[in-house]
C-alpha cells in the first residue's frame, strides 16, 4: 500500500507566522509555496548590507513518505529556495546583489539522538527532528544563511578593487588630483 495515496495532503499557509508551527507528527503530507521578505527573517536581516525592493526568497516545500523495508516509512521534505539579497562586495566594498537558488532534501527523524546518529556522509539528505510544532521558518532561514557565499563579490570585471586613495577619496578623484600639480604650475608661470 502506498501511504501517500491514503494520507491527506495539507496546503501550507504562506503566512510566515503559520510556518513557525507545523505538525510533522500528524499522518499527513504537506505542500506549499510563498515569499519571505528580508524583514521576515531576522537573523538574515543582520547579515545584509541593504534591503532593496524585490529582495527576499520564494520558497516551496513538499513532503511525502517513502517506503523503507523493515521499518516505518520515512517522511521526506524537499525545500526549494530562490531569491536575492545584498551583501558587501569584498573587492570594491560596495553593495552587491547575491542571487541564490537552492534545493534541499531532508529526512524527518523522531529524536535528537536519531539525528546525531544519522550518517553525515549522506550528501543526499540531512535529518530534521520532527515535532508537532516544527518551526519551518527557522529551517528556511537556516538554509539561506548556509547558502550565503563566504566572500561575496561582484562578477569578475564588474568592479575595481577598493583603494583608500589620498585622504580616502574615490580613485577617479585621485586621478584628478594628480593632474592638479600641472594646473598649479601653469598658474604660477602665468603670474
Ligand atoms: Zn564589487
Amino acid at each position: 500500500m502506498n501511504r501517500n495515496q491514503v494520507l491527506p495532503q495539507v496546503q501550507l499557509s504562506s503566512d510566515p507566522n503559520a510556518l513557525k508551527r507545523v505538525d510533522f507528527c500528524a499522518p499527513q503530507s504537506y505542500r506549499g509555496a510563498g515569499f519571505l521578505g528580508i524583514s521576515d527573517l531576522p537573523r538574515l536581516a543582520e547579515e545584509v548590507s541593504t534591503v532593496q525592493s524585490g529582495d527576499g526568497f520564494e520558497w516551496n516545500i513538499e513532503t511525502h513518505f517513502e517506503e523503507s523495508p523493515g521499518s516505518n516509512p520515512h517522511q521526506i521534505l524537499v525545500l526549494g529556495l530562490k531569491g536575492r539579497l545584498h551583501l558587501i562586495c569584498q573587492r570594491c566594498l560596495q553593495d552587491c546583489a547575491v542571487d541564490l537558488a537552492e534545493k534541499r532534501r531532508f529526512i524527518l527523524v523522531a529524536s535528537e539522538k536519531e539525528a546525531d546518529d544519522y550518517p553525515v556522509e549522506d550528501e543526499e539528505q540531512e535529518p530534521l527532528v520532527a515535532s508537532q510544532q516544527f518551526n519551518l521558518l527557522d529551517t528556511i532561514e537556516d538554509e539561506i544563511l548556509l547558502s550565503i557565499p563566504l566572500i561575496p563579490k561582484h562578477p569578475d570585471g564588474f568592479c575595481e578593487p577598493f583603494t583608500s586613495g589620498i585622504d580616502g577619496e574615490e580613485p577617479d578623484e585621485v586621478a584628478t588630483e594628480r593632474e592638479n600639480p600641472f594646473n598649479i604650475l601653469k598658474n604660477i608661470k602665468k603670474n
